[in-house]
């Protein structure tokens, strides 16, 4: 059947052949994702991912540069070039690399190539942590206390903004990322040299020395808001994920849905997402990140991007996120409305990382033994098998180990059959790390906050 004018793509938008402009499990997702779509795929990799998988299932695979991410999976260039080359007219960053470039967006657009994500604008405005937060007051949504502008030079001001908000509180890079760039201030007597370091720091690791302040929170979770919008100003929030599980702010497991939050405390934060896409024009995926304390919601920022996590919230939802996304580049309009979003079970996600389980210190080599767990509510996400070669240069994620269960507890006890069933021989991975955390008391009640999993290494390394 035709489809109807409403529901067919944008003529601008039309692409039968996208570019994934990645590696490892995420560009072996995004693969699936499009040829379930029927798009033809190109995959790239640099010169020590030759022997990728998902190379041999795409419909070209190119080798775009030499093995180092500064010359192959983020050089801007060679990436247009290629997907111009391969007839390509689209391209998918995944996440990481490229993915909340701007530039990179812009670049993309102008070469006359659809990029699978929100427009440059979108993610400049996200970039910048303080037009972020300003974006997200306008509209309404729960941010942080303190003020959505940068500090100023003036000695006496910076003083009564910190009192105004009241120790301690937290001076961030606005170009801040990854962990880095900010510095908790306990008290009034350090806080020109934290904000004389961290503007050293800024200046060096994100090229502008911008700061602004705001309440440290002791001990909140990490809540986040997936969301995703068509181009026709439709906009639905897909549930909420914890990930406080977090080891130097990198998540380890997250979940889906945070435990013991109730429906009408989250309801209202997930119309705010919803409306604060709508008033920016943002478009395809992404993730509304908040800190969660005392029973109250607090933006800390947005990704513009589809999330390692996103799978749980796929559990949940039923939604394949990847392939709205895609649809959405397309120009077409969301097939679902909030009426239709339900959240059914318990998802968990734990990351497999080839890393020493103890130093977490990363372990490259040949995976020589593989075993993988199957079963009802069971998902691997990876993109490795036996004889893999785990490459020093990028990042250590191998495979994500995703369960569902009607309950959280029962999706607990799933978690630990699909670890026992895990073997990944040649290399150390985190999974005995893994298996002792699913047999954590604390963990298992749910509630434990964004320190509890730092303390928990520490109590561990004391026994
Ligand atoms: P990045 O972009 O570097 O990931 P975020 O703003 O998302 O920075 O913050 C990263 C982490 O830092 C959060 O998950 C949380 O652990 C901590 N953090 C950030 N802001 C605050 C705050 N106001 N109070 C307490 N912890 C914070």
């Amino acid at each position: 059947m035709p489809e109807t004018l409403e529901h067919s793509a944008a003529a601008g938008h039309r692409f039968d052949t996208v570019l994934i402009a990645n590696r490892g499990e995420i560009a072996a997702r995004i693969q699936r994702a499009c040829r379930e779509l029927g798009l033809k795929t190109v995959a790239i990799c640099s010169e020590a991912d030759r022997e990728a998988p998902y190379g041999s299932t795409a419909d070209s695979f190119l080798c775009i540069g030499p093995s180092s991410a500064a010359k192959s999976y983020l050089n801007q260039h060679a990436i247009i070039l290629t997907a111009r080359l391969a007839g390509a007219g689209a391209i998918h960053p995944g996440y990481g690399f490229l993915s909340e470039n701007a530039a990179f967006a812009d670049a993309v657009e102008k070469a006359g190539l659809v990029f699978i994500g929100p427009t440059a604008s979108s993610i400049a405005i996200m970039g910048d942590k303080i037009s972020a937060k300003r974006a997200m007051m306008a509209a309404g949504v729960p941010c942080v206390p303190g003020p959505d502008t940068a500090l100023p030079d003036d000695p006496a001001t910076i003083e009564r903004i910190a009192l105004e908000i009241g120790y301690p509180v937290i001076i961030k890079a606005a170009g801040g990322g990854g962990g880095r760039g900010m510095r908790v201030v306990p008290k009034a007597d350090v806080l020109h040299e934290a904000i004389a370091l961290t503007r050293e720091e800024a200046r060096k690791a994100f090229g502008s020395p911008s700061l602004y302040m705001e309440k440290f929170l002791e001990h909140p979770r990490h809540i986040e808001i997936q969301v995703i919008c068509d181009d026709h100003g439709n906009a639905v929030w897909l549930g909420h994920r914890d990930c406080s599980m977090q080891r130097r702010h990198q998540k380890v497991v997250e979940e889906a849905p945070a435990p013991w939050i109730a429906p009408d405390i989250i309801q209202p934060v997930g119309l705010a997402c919803v409306q604060a896409c709508l008033q920016i024009g943002y478009r395809g995926v992404g993730t509304f990140e908040f800190l969660y304390e005392d029973g109250a919601f607090y933006f800390i920022e947005m990704n513009t991007r589809l999330q390692v996590e996103h799978p749980v919230t796929e559990m949940t939802s039923g939604v394949d996120i990847v392939q709205a996304q895609i649809r959405a580049a397309q120009g077409h309009v969301l097939d679902l409305i909030q009426g239709d979003v339900t959240c059914e079970g318990h998802s968990f996600e734990c990351r497999i990382n080839a890393e020493d389980p103890e130093t977490f210190l990363p372990s490259a080599g040949v995976v020589n033994h593989l075993a993988l767990p199957a079963g009802p509510g069971i998902r691997v996400d990876t993109h490795i098998h036996a004889g893999y070669k785990v490459s020093p240069y990028y990042d250590s994620l191998i495979a994500k180990l995703i369960v569902h269960a009607p309950t959280r507890a029962e999706a607990m006890a799933r978690m630990r059959e699909a670890l026992a069933g895990t073997e990944v021989e040649g290399i150390s991975t985190n999974i005995p790390f893994l298996r002792a955390l699913f047999e954590d008391g604390a963990f298992a009640q749910g509630e434990t906050d964004i320190h509890y999993l730092e303390q928990w290494l520490k109590l561990r390394r004391a026994a």
